[in-house]
């Protein structure tokens, strides 16, 4: 444990509210998962953290010790920068404090909380901020990237609706960031990710929504493929802010809605919400079900949390993920003909590929209104390359990475940051386009010696 003394530990446990886990305590091991199974990090001490104050001295012990410092919201960034080797975690996994203010329409919500944890508070009130798919992902990362899910299109991003942070910075001050105090940093932290401080507190700005409202799947034969993507390509262009349609093509799990025959078996899934009156959506989700003969379909009125949590059981923690992606301006035929080949030969049941729309209010603000600078983005792909034993690793990371190779004719250039993986620090700079430059002053007022490194870095002017 890179010589630290254990005096200088004695010496970070005082007065510290939370936990602090060596690598011989019990709960060590534990504390070093994350949602990534390829990730096997270990760090020198694990700080989880349970106030700012615990955060504050965390930074401290780190830059005054010189040491690797990894900031851990909810442990799913598929990159695994939520650990370090030898460094110290600064782990906020256990602050989830959430308050929510109904007539103001403001939740303010500890950054460990994760979108489950958000949603159950905020809906409690018939209230929502849009977050991602998956309600096990923390807040944190997510907003720091910028966030988009299932309300993206009718509202905006996760880091649009944020209205101040309590930030910790490398000197171990405590600040607070909104559009009139550190207006700079604010702009850095909507998608700039976490290279300025540790966020301790995120204020968002909500909607009302639901809670009960249109979603579910309609699941096609991959033979349909083809012809249902071009229609669904057509469809997605023309439907209102409220729909929001994605495809994952995989291999077909065990859904009850799907006969047997269909289980195991390559399928086209139109994955669908609609963020308004259910009655109205029937009406415009009709098409989907007539882009062919579905293998099956299982759409109806159910609660926004229950949507937010569909998910979950397809992407459990413990499995071994390699993923990439593109961002699109536009889907290409030819796109689809390479998808199509590729969803032929899956190397495990797990992978798959899944296209997000974006676009609507996600693009209707200038790139340089934040620091997420993708705002021409009207369709994600993500190529999530996942299995279960090491001994399948070469062979699923390849096919993820020619499937990469074989998209990027047809792509926009740009990528989303919160789904790089380790090895591509070279994406940074198309992920931040324009923005970058600014990101990279931002980063040397408030971290000029890059202790807030263990990311998607942007190095200091
Ligand atoms: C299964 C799955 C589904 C996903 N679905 C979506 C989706 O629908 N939409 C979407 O937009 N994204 C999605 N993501 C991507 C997700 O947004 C990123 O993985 C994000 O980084 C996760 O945040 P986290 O706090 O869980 O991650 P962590 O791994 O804990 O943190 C990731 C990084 O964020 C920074 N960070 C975390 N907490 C803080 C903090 N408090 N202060 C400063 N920096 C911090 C650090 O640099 C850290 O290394 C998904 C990811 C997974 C694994």
């Amino acid at each position: 444990m890179a010589n630290l003394e254990a005096r200088k530990i004695e010496e970070l446990k005082r007065g510290f509210k939370g936990e602090i886990l060596l690598p011989s305590d019990g709960a060590y091991e534990s504390a070093r998962k994350i949602w990534n199974a390829m990730i096997d990090k270990r760090p020198a001490v694990i700080a989880r953290c349970a106030t700012t104050s615990d955060v504050v001295r965390g930074v401290n012990f780190a830059r005054d010790n010189n040491l690797v410092l990894a900031i851990r919201g909810g442990g799913h960034n598929i990159a695994g920068s939520a650990l370090c080797d030898a460094g110290i975690v600064i782990d906020l996994s256990q602050m989830k404090a959430a308050h929510v203010t109904p007539d103001a329409r403001r939740v303010t919500i500890e950054a460990g909380a994760t979108l489950a944890d958000l949603d159950a508070a905020t809906q409690a009130h018939g209230l929502a901020t849009p977050v991602g798919i998956n309600s096990t992902t923390g807040i944190a990362g997510l907003t720091l990237g910028g966030g988009f899910g299932w309300l993206s299109r009718k509202y905006g991003l996760t880091a649009d609706h944020l209205e101040s942070a309590e930030v910790v910075t490398a000197a171990g001050e405590v600040i607070r960031a909104s559009a009139t105090e550190h207006p700079e940093l604010f702009w850095a932290l909507q998608g700039g990710g976490g290279n300025f401080g540790v966020v301790t507190r995120f204020e968002f700005r909500l909607h009302d929504v639901g809670p009960n409202l249109l979603s579910g799947l309609i699941v096609y034969p991959f033979a349909d493929a083809k012809s249902v993507l071009r229609q669904y390509r057509d469809f997605a262009l023309k439907a209102p802010d409220e729909l929001t349609v994605w495809v994952v093509m995989r291999k077909a799990p065990p859904l009850p809605f799907l006969p047997a025959e269909v289980h195991g078996k390559e399928v086209v899934v139109f994955a669908l919400l609609y963020a308004g009156d259910p009655t109205q959506g029937e009406a415009l989700i009709e098409p989907i079900r007539r882009f062919g003969t579905p293998a099956g379909a299982h759409v109806g009125v159910q609660p926004y949390t229950a949507w937010q949590q569909a998910f979950d059981p397809l992407l459990t923690p413990g499995a071994r993920n390699y993923w990439k992606s593109h961002n699109f301006t536009k889907l290409d035929d030819g796109l689809f003909d390479a998808l199509i080949e590729f969803v032929r030969t899956l190397p495990s049941p797990h992978c798959e590929i899944f296209i997000a729309s974006l676009g609507g209010a996600t693009s209707r603000q200038r790139p340089d209104s934040s620091a997420y600078g993708q705002r021409d983005a009207q369709f994600l792909m993500n190529v999530h390359g996942r299995w279960e034993s090491p001994a399948e690793d070469q062979r699923c990371i390849s096919w993820s990475r020619e499937l990469f190779k074989a998209a990027a004719p047809f792509a926009s250039g740009g990528v989303y940051v919160n789904f790089m993986t380790a090895d591509e620090g070279d994406r940074v700079r198309s992920a931040y386009g324009g923005n970058y430059e600014r990101l990279s002053r931002v980063k040397q007022q408030y971290d000029p010696g890059n202790l807030f490194h263990t990311n998607q870095n942007i190095t200091p002017a």
